[in-house]
């Protein structure tokens, strides 16, 4: 099992305050899932994803991910688990404005201390893969919306993570434009990545294999996604 959740709960203390934005969530994701993730505002999506991507731990409960118990790292052992196992897609980019396509998805490979030499190659790959092959010397404003997606998503797989976590990557893109990036996400499936999606849109949610409900802070639904096919 790749995610392994059990009764996890998460407390946020503000002076007098006590907020439990997860109330006993239990979890498992397998290799190779598709996996929505849908909830209105405030149910605890944003404070899930942080933990799934080991940016934030929980208060209490277990979560193993690829085995490893989370709970009990530091945060440097935590930033190299992210570094090296997962990628993540966020619905603003979160591109460097001032570097190019190529200097974007060429970061992650510095800070896994992938050689000099081996880095330009490697960026080159995954943008090219994405179909940004004519566009890796523009800077991020000089691309629409769908394109700078999909620079976020060549920086997300350029270290190989197996895994990809997308918090509302179709939120700033049009319909369409929000398609063509989870047709991506799907061939990025069939090659064998684990996708888990946060989503406010059913239509976006509806393509990954698994829909997970959240509500205040528990699980409400969790049930494979059937394509209803009609007889005529
Ligand atoms: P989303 O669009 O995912 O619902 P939010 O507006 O809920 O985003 O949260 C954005 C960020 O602010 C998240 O990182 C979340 O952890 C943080 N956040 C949300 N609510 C609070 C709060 N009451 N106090 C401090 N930080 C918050
Ligand atoms: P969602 O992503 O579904 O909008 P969040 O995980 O952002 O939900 O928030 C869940 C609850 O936890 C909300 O009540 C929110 O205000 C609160 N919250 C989130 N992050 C923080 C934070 N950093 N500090 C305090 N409260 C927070």
């Amino acid at each position: 099992m790749l995610i392994e959740i059990k009764d996890l709960r998460k407390k946020y203390i503000m002076g007098e305050m006590e907020v439990e934005a997860l109330r006993g969530v239990n979890l498992n994701i397998s290799t190779n899932e598709f996996v929505s993730i849908m909830g209105p505002s405030g149910s605890g999506k944003s404070t899930l994803m942080n933990i799934l991507g080991c940016l934030d731990t929980p208060s209490s409960g277990q979560y193993l991910f690829d085995s490893i118990d989370i709970s009990s790292r530091t945060d440097d052992e935590l930033s190299e688990i992210r570094n090296q196992k997962i990628g993540f897609i966020f619905q603003t980019f979160n591109l460097l404005p001032k570097l190019d396509a190529l200097q974007n998805v060429e970061l992650p490979l510095i800070y896994s201390g992938v050689e000099k030499h081996l880095r330009k190659d490697l960026a080159k790959k995954a943008l090219k893969r994405l179909g940004l092959e004519n566009r890796m010397n523009h800077k991020p404003n000089e691309l629409s919306g769908g394109q700078r997606q999909r620079v976020a998503i060549a920086r997300a797989l350029v270290t190989n993570p197996g895994i990809i976590l997308a918090d509302e990557p179709t939120g700033n893109l049009d319909t369409k434009t929000g398609f063509e990036i989870m047709e991506i996400f799907k061939e990025l499936h069939q090659e064998g990545n684990t996708i888990i999606l946060i989503t406010h849109e059913p239509e976006i949610a509806e393509q990954a294999d698994r829909g997970i409900i959240i509500r205040d802070g528990l699980i409400t639904k969790d049930a494979l996604n059937t394509t209803i096919i009609s007889p005529n």
